[in-house]
């Protein structure tokens, strides 16, 4: 997993737990039905196994299930990576009294004990309580992309079609727009615009997560502003320099043709200097001329020219025509 998904399921996992008893319910069912297994050994004997790579999701919900359901809980920690850097935090809840009630409320078990994948409305009638689903389908099968990378994307991930759609529908619900997608056999909700995923950042609690993503933002904002002002200044330069190696040209095939000697003094002047000073910019040439002149009688003197020359061949005098007018 990315460093910036890590650092916000980090952040998540660690905001307060709220007093609201449906809020931490439905912030279980969410973690349950995406991470967790039951275990069924005979009649009576129901365990749930709740499987994550984050310390501090275990350790969020071993808090959750103490506070709402008094439950005990313990976890194992399982290498999953040779060199030891990634683990799995599997939490055990063994069949105790509680288990099959917290289940039942849950959506995961029905009161003759088969199992069950729906989620009970009554946990998800407050504004609070759909946001800690939310928050609770985050931390177990959440991830985002760095915003520093090209494109947005949150994703939350499932193995079962009705409870995405279930998702979708809640996100639906308090103005976010999801879609469904599917990875080998792997249902994904997930966001693709920068404005839900903060949106949605901010419902689950995600605030530093939020503000990095608005800077990020107006920083990718402004760097498109510098890049289109930049291409077009480069336009205009690449349009100026092809201005002047034209002029350049025309000037040499003059003088080859010896037209230069026909040119009135002034514009004679101003051809020599574009010659010298192929790069200059119109009002740099101005200032090189004695006495100086502004840059639209550069301009104007430049036009003479190149008009001079198209014509030369065949029209000699034209400028003193031009001139008369
Ligand atoms: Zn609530």
């Amino acid at each position: 997993m990315e460093r910036f998904s890590q650092t916000v399921r980090d952040e998540v996992a660690r905001a307060p737990i709220t007093k609201c008893e449906y809020c931490i319910k439905a912030e279980l069912a969410a973690i349950f039905h995406i991470a967790g297994s039951i275990h069924i050994a005979g009649q009576h004997r129901i365990s749930l196994s709740i499987s994550t790579e984050a310390a501090v999701v275990a350790r969020r919900v071993v808090r959750l299930l103490k506070d709402s359901y008094h439950l005990e809980s313990e976890v194992r920690v399982e290498q999953i990576e040779k060199l030891g850097k990634l683990h799995r935090y599997n939490l055990m809840i063994n069949s105790q009294a509680g288990l099959h009630e917290m289940l039942y409320d849950l959506g995961m078990l029905t009161r003759e004990h088969s199992l069950e994948r729906s989620i009970r409305s009554e946990l998800l009638k407050g504004s609070c309580c759909r946001a800690s689903f939310l928050r609770g389908a985050f931390l177990a099968g959440g991830s985002v992309t760095d915003p520093q990378k090209k494109t947005y994307h949150l994703e939350l991930v499932t193995h079962n079609e009705e409870f995405a759609d279930g998702l979708v529908y809640l996100m639906n619900l308090q103005g976010i727009k999801a879609k469904i997608g599917a990875r080998k056999d792997q249902i994904l909700v997930y966001l693709k615009d920068s404005a839900a995923i903060i949106h949605f950042l901010s419902l689950i609690n995600a605030h530093t997560a939020v503000i990095k993503l608005e800077e990020v933002k107006v920083i990718k904002g402004l760097r498109g502003e510098v890049n289109r002002i930049v291409n077009c200044e480069t336009a205009n330069l690449e349009k100026t320099l092809h201005a002047a190696w034209n002029q350049v040209e025309t000037i040499q095939q003059l003088m080859r043709e010896s037209g230069i000697v026909n040119l009135p003094v002034k514009l004679r002047e101003t051809a020599e200097l574009r010659l010298e000073y192929p790069e200059a910019s119109l009002k740099e040439l101005g200032e090189y001329h004695q006495p100086p002149i502004s840059k639209s009688a550069v301009n104007h003197r430049l036009r003479l020219i190149l008009e001079y020359a198209k014509n030369f061949s065949s029209e000699a005098g034209i400028y003193h025509q031009k001139e008369k007018q």
